[in-house]
């Protein structure tokens, strides 16, 4: 409660108390009232979803439940294809949890480590009006989030629009355009192709580079049209944003430059195209 009260805000239903309540199956999220089956062990069912180890700190189901007060209880979809709200911002709660507890590094390895965990085979919004969700909205939407907050690349500001997000839409039912829309507006960045690449996308964003004498040329390939998502990497050591676009773009780099390293913070792939060195 400390960890989220923190990076969301006040716990949404004060009046209605917090309750644990145990019951035969693993665990669900109930406005106030988690129910619990997870036997009282750390992990899910004692597993660690991530494989880095951070994940059996804590009793998975009593700290993903609790997050949807947040994301579901608090801010709740109004179509089931936009349950991305939901699962997405409470997998990414995981490990907010964790950083909070544990610092920075931890959490993101964790967001990396579920990862493995992402199948790609269809887009996380499913169809609308037809009471059905889409996919992988858990690890993706997690990791969707982990890489947003790369590119905005100001704590303050993403904590803030997190807090903002649960005061703006208090209590209400809500869609995916709104909460893409005071993202956007809350970071004061143009998103639309972002979302559209990780929500309505099935295709994870190549990266694609060559080093050719003294020169980098790179692109960004497997996305949608007009995706030009800004990135981190180092050259020779050095971290340089470089904001690709579908167009190759190209440029000298100092003499004696020759490897490149994406940050592994991004959820998105890297390849040389002239090979590993
Ligand atoms: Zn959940």
């Amino acid at each position: 409660m400390k960890a989220f009260e923190y990076w969301f805000g006040p716990y949404p239903f004060y009046e209605d108390s917090y309750k644990l309540v145990e019951v035969p199956y693993l665990g669900m999220e109930h406005q106030s009232s988690t129910t619990y089956g997870n036997g009282y062990q750390n992990g899910y069912l004692g597993r660690d979803l991530s494989g880095t180890g951070w994940g059996l700190k804590w009793d998975y189901i009593i700290i993903h439940e609790s997050g949807h007060e947040w994301f579901a209880n608090n801010i709740t979809y109004k179509d089931m294809a936009d349950m991305w709200i939901h699962e997405g911002f409470t997998m990414y709660s995981e490990s907010l949890f964790v950083e909070y507890y544990y610092g920075k590094e931890a959490g993101a390895e964790y967001t990396k480590g579920i990862r493995m965990n992402i199948s790609n085979t269809s887009p996380m919004i499913g169809d609308y009006d037809v009471n059905g969700s889409g996919a992988d909205m858990y690890n993706k939407g997690n990791n969707m989030l982990h890489t947003l907050r790369q590119i905005v690349n100001d704590d303050e500001k993403w904590h803030a629009m997190l807090r903002g997000l649960n005061k703006e839409f208090y209590h209400q039912t809500v869609t995916t355009k709104q909460i893409e829309e005071y993202i956007a507006s809350s970071l004061g960045l143009k998103l639309d192709a972002f979302f559209d690449q990780y929500l309505r996308d099935i295709r994870i964003p190549v990266f694609e580079y060559a080093i050719r004498d003294g020169k980098l040329s790179y692109h960004w390939t497997n996305c949608i049209p007009g995706f030009d998502m800004p990135v981190k990497v180092w050259i020779d050591g050095k971290e340089v944003i470089l904001n690709p676009t579908r167009q190759t773009k190209s440029e000298k780099l100092e003499t004696g430059k020759t490897t490149l390293t994406v940050d592994s913070n991004y959820y998105v792939y890297n390849f040389n195209t002239l090979g590993d060195k």
